[in-house]
């Protein structure tokens, strides 16, 4: 009896490790063979535009009185000027003011169009690291083969390198097939007003688009561990936003008589309990997609891991959510970030609040969140509400077997040799999310190679990156059949 029940133990053991190497070996790159173009040279006109777009000082401020319409407009005179034939042959809308909608009409009405985004603001450089900075950042420097300043990364690297690639597919008289819409919002950092009425002008013509690229994942050299070829990370979806306001409210009282638990106590225990209960990992469909894609390319462990999902699972999250990059592409986060009460030394408080910021998952919705919010706290002393209405629904997840996904992958491959792509779920907001009524295929990705100090200080892009995102648009819009 033994025996057999010992037997029939290793014949699971060994069917299961069947299964496993079986699936990690199945498990090899399924890459198309594509012929690598030879990338143009980088012409001294194109990096000249790109330097003086740097030069003027869009810059959305949370405080709208800074707001300097004279910069916007005068980047709007830069593009007609630069771009002379894009402005003859392209119409042109402004919307919300200083919002940017170019249409360029194709030659085929039955496909349907697809639309490129990029964004003229920038953010401000905080006044504490402005002396930090190597360069004036809005000075358009070029220095040790990188391009320096507040925007090169963020996000005019894209929005130049596009204006470039239609110059000169003008110039040539070329036509795409299809009909291109640029869209250039001009609020992206402070939550993207001309976006959204772009995205309603759209609709309200009926424009379904087949896809849209807006800016998200990179190219990475080396951020990827196990990897040792560059991947390209098309986004193809983000988290959503909420910040929520969690408030006690309790008799106050003199310091010398205090209460057993005072406004701060509840609230600091409210805290310590959310804290301690973190939102459950789980795999997410850009995630499962992303170890699919770079799976075949790891070291033989992680090849494993990724080749069996259903056996590993606990592991491969075990392994994310060990740094605060991989955590936050498992789980809904959440970080206190205000915290308020008091007023004089020996008065106890009759308030306390604090502010709690959460990144949303797909699938996790902001009143889902709210709902569990107040469970983990599990204290009807704490009032929890949305902080204000800034607040983003995850993004619905694009389908990786759409044109728009295989087109962008196909065109990278080209323009940066040896690249692997893969999904990616975009952990920041991005002014495509406005979108999703004109196209059910939205993809995140900016053409360009680890780039530095974005939103922070000496954000800067090597011209090797500047001429992969000109050669990956003008390939882009060459084949847009
Ligand atoms: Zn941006």
């Amino acid at each position: 009896m033994l025996k057999k029940l010992l037997l029939a133990f290793l014949l699971i053991i060994l069917s299961l490790a069947g299964i496993v190497l079986f699936n990690t070996f199945r498990f090899s790159p399924a890459e198309d063979k594509i012929d690598v173009l030879p990338a143009p040279e980088l012409s001294s006109e194109a990096l000249q535009h790109f330097q003086q777009a740097i030069t003027f000082k869009t810059i959305s401020y949370g405080d709208s009185t800074l707001f300097d319409s004279a910069q916007f407009i005068g980047f709007r005179k830069f593009l007609e000027n630069t771009y002379p034939k894009t402005h003859q042959v392209l119409s042109r809308e402004i919307v919300k003011g200083y919002s940017l909608l170019y249409k360029w009409e194709g030659k085929n009405p039955e496909l349907k169009p697809v639309v490129l985004m990029a964004h003229q603001d920038v953010v401000p450089i905080e006044e504490a690291t402005r002396t930090m900075w190597t360069v004036d950042p809005f000075g358009g420097v070029v220095k040790d083969n990188f391009i320096w300043g507040r925007g090169t990364t963020d996000d005019k690297v894209n929005l130049i390198a596009i204006m470039e690639a239609v110059e000169k597919l003008v110039a040539e008289n070329y036509q795409p097939d299809r009909t291109v819409y640029l869209a250039f919002g001009h609020d992206e950092e402070i939550g993207g007003k001309g976006a959204v009425a772009i995205a309603r002008l759209l609709k309200e013509r009926n424009i379904a688009a087949d896809f849209v690229l807006d800016e998200g994942g990179q190219i990475t050299e080396s951020k990827i561990p196990g990897l040792d070829r560059p991947v390209a990370l098309l986004g193809t979806a983000e988290k959503g936003y909420i910040s929520l306001k969690l408030s006690v409210s309790v008799p106050g009282g003199h310091s010398s008589m205090p209460e057993k638990e005072t406004a701060i106590d509840i609230l600091v225990a409210a805290l310590n309990r959310l804290r301690s209960r973190p939102f459950e990992a789980g795999l997410t469909e850009p995630m499962k997609g992303f170890m699919e894609s770079t799976g075949p390319y790891m070291p033989f462990v992680q090849r494993m891991a990724f080749a069996n999902p259903w056996l590993f699972k606990k592991l491969i999250l075990a392994e994310y959510a060990k740094t605060n990059t991989g955590d936050a592409m498992i789980r809904t986060t959440m970080v206190p970030t205000i915290i308020e009460s008091g007023i004089k030394d020996n008065v106890v408080p009759t308030v306390a609040t604090a502010v709690v910021n959460f990144r949303l998952l797909p699938g996790h919705s902001s009143l889902l969140v709210m709902e569990e919010v107040r469970k983990k706290i599990n204290d009807d002393r704490v009032s929890v509400a949305p902080l204000n209405k800034n607040i983003s629904e995850p993004s619905p997840v694009s389908p990786v077997n759409g044109f728009g996904y295989r087109k962008i992958a196909s065109t990278i491959r080209k323009s940066y040799p040896r690249v692997i792509t893969s999904p990616f779920l975009v952990i920041g907001a991005t002014d495509s999310r406005h979108f999703k009524d004109v196209s059910s295929n939205i993809i995140k990705f900016s053409p360009v190679i680890d780039p530095i100090g974005f939103h922070g200080i000496d954000e800067r892009i090597s011209l090797q990156s500047y001429r992969t995102a000109l050669w990956f648009y003008e390939q882009l819009l060459r084949d847009l059949e």
